[in-house]
């Protein structure tokens, strides 16, 4: 796992050739290439992209140019191919131009057989994004979970990007059943982790969701929901509300 300012890096390094699963963003590119090349000499062959936020995927824009096959789920092609609008934020990211558009993309999952690792990448809907992929890397037990899975608290949930709270609990528990208490995580932000943090991760965003979906039932609007603090023992580097808010618009939808 390489670490920088953007979402984690995973390298899988052999005499085939390196696999990075993300590549942060472009001006990072440099350093990143300088950081490859302490572990192995060999060519970027391919990059999977675990969705298309910009500090995930923006390195396309060097690696895709000098030669890096880019991978990723469908709606990430979709998506990175024009204007996108990230409400949350008020950030606009631009469509990119073609040699950093994924060249290969899947439906539900594809295989990768390199440096003797059995590499899976499967889609999980409609979680943090439309077009979410997680990365299993078999022999190792090493799983990227790209932004379904954070540490730094709640978490973001793109709606305008086609995410929504069910769908990030109906794939977190997709990926429980499939790790065990020795798998390493990459989470999409964050230190390396464990299935007991992502265990602890889910109770948090389902208490979170139990809490707005009583509020719902009992007849309460938004405000009163947000003035219950139903978010109050948890952290987030982003604003609290807006959690609530996306919960809220999720199960209202
Ligand atoms: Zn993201």
């Amino acid at each position: 796992m390489l670490e920088g300012y953007g979402g984690n890096i995973g390298v899988l390094s052999g005499n085939d050739g390196l696999v990075l699963v993300d590549d942060q963003f472009e001006p990072l590119a440099g350093k990143i290439k300088t950081a490859l090349s302490a572990i192995n000499n060999k060519p970027v062959k391919f990059i999977i992209n675990t969705h298309f936020h910009f500090d995930h995927s923006d390195g396309n824009k060097i690696l895709g140019r000098e030669g890096a096959v880019i991978v990723a789920h469908e709606n990430v092609r979709k998506r990175l191919s024009t204007d996108q609008f990230i409400a949350a934020f008020t950030i606009e990211q631009k469509a990119y131009a073609y040699d950093a558009l994924p060249k290969i993309t899947f439906s539900e999952s594809v295989t990768f057989n390199m440096n003797g690792e059995t590499v899976q990448v499967f889609h999980v809907k409609n979680a943090h994004t439309d077009g979410d992929a997680i990365i299993y890397f078999k022999e190792s037990d090493v799983m990227h979970t790209g932004d379904v899975f954070v540490r730094y608290g709640l978490p973001f949930i793109d709606m305008t990007g086609g995410g929504n709270v069910d769908g990030m609990l109906a794939a977190i528990d997709q990926l429980l059943v499939l790790i065990n208490d020795n798998t390493i995580i990459i989470p999409g932000h964050g230190p390396l982790s464990n299935k007991k943090d992502l265990q602890n991760y889910k109770d948090m965003v389902e208490t979170v969701r139990g809490r707005v979906a009583e509020g719902i039932k009992n007849g309460k609007t938004l405000d009163q929901i947000i003035d219950a603090n139903p978010v109050k023992e948890y952290k987030t580097i982003f604003d609290k509300t807006e959690f609530v808010r996306i919960v809220y618009n999720s199960i209202k939808r």
